[in-house]
């Protein structure tokens, strides 16, 4: 087996251990599941796209370019739609209303040139452009079409990863991933010193960054402030780096030894929504969604109105 195949073997299993931090939940870690399973199926196209040499690699990263092009991660509308298909699939079979799923989508399952714009707009501008988008379609539920858009380019976000596994890019400075350009989910400290990894909510690659330095606005927070810990043994070594200048923070995880092993601290995120419902508690919220595009633990919106 591959390096990489075997990662995504530990991955699997750490997902199918144990359960969320949160009682009552179960069914979400059951999406996840899902979701990840629909990811391992064979793909659906982009296999055939080149991989770079080093020196191109080496020539984007030190340009301060990703080494995936934006506009290179559209699909095409039929991969698009085989790949939104099957997330409503397994969307609708986690749902207890699939009719108001099928609501929310407003039809726009079916308008492959329209998701295609869509999908454009997310890769190119980001997640708040398409979300202005959504808003202004009539009928459609922004965030549910973002969580279809969102897992149904998954796949290709994973094969991107894959073509670049080999690119050495600890030139990479930058709080964003160097294969597409998205924000980490979560961090990790691993090796001598503590040295802080980061992982892209979107392609899952890794990635080396400054340890005090918020990845999401680049502020450099003083080493005492910086933090925040719970005294429940099952978090001993989880932490969150909070930002003092957005507000904003990330999970960290603290790897014995050299090596993630079996560590999966991206898988660990999704288990504990326990967790940062406890860090928004201190009015601070999540700089990036989990790795199935999920932005937070365990409030909902109602919720939060209610509050
Ligand atoms: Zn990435
Ligand atoms: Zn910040």
């Amino acid at each position: 087996m591959t390096e990489k195949s075997t990662r995504r073997e530990t991955a699997s299993q750490a997902l199918l251990a144990g359960k969320l931090d949160v009682e009552g939940m179960d069914d979400v870690l059951g999406l996840y599941r899902d979701l990840f399973e629909l990811n391992e199926k064979s793909s659906v196209g982009g296999e055939n796209r080149r991989a770079l040499t080093e020196e191109e690699a080496q020539m984007r990263l030190s340009e301060g370019f990703t080494l995936i092009d934006p506009e290179e991660m559209v699909p095409d509308e039929d991969e698009l739609a085989v790949m939104v298909g099957q997330v409503i699939h397994v969307l609708g079979r986690h749902s207890e209303d699939s009719a108001a799923l099928l609501s929310d989508m407003a039809g726009l399952e079916d308008d492959t040139a329209r998701l295609r714009g869509l999908a454009r707009i997310y890769l190119t501008e980001g997640e708040e452009p398409l979300r202005k988008n959504l808003v202004s379609i009539e009928g459609v539920n922004p965030e549910v079409v973002m969580f279809v858009l969102f897992n149904a380019l998954k796949r290709p976000f994973l094969e991107a990863a894959v073509r670049c596994a080999d690119v050495d890019t600890s030139s990479w400075e930058k709080g964003h991933c160097p294969v597409c350009g998205g924000e980490p989910a979560v961090a990790y400290m691993m090796g001598e010193g503590g040295k802080r990894h980061l992982i892209c909510h979107r392609c899952e690659a890794h990635w080396r960054y400054r340890r005090l330095a918020c990845p999401y606005c680049g502020h450099e927070n003083p080493r005492e402030s910086g933090y925040l810990y719970s005294e429940d043994p099952d978090y001993r070594n989880l932490s969150a780096s909070v930002c003092s200048q957005c507000q904003s923070y990330i999970k960290g995880w603290r790897i014995e030894g050299d090596d993630l092993g079996s560590a999966h601290p991206e898988v660990e995120d999704l288990k504990t929504p326990g967790f940062d419902r406890a860090i928004e508690e201190e009015g601070y919220s999540r700089g990036a969604p989990n790795i199935c595009g999920v932005w937070i633990g365990t409030i909902t919106e109602e919720e939060a109105e209610d509050a």
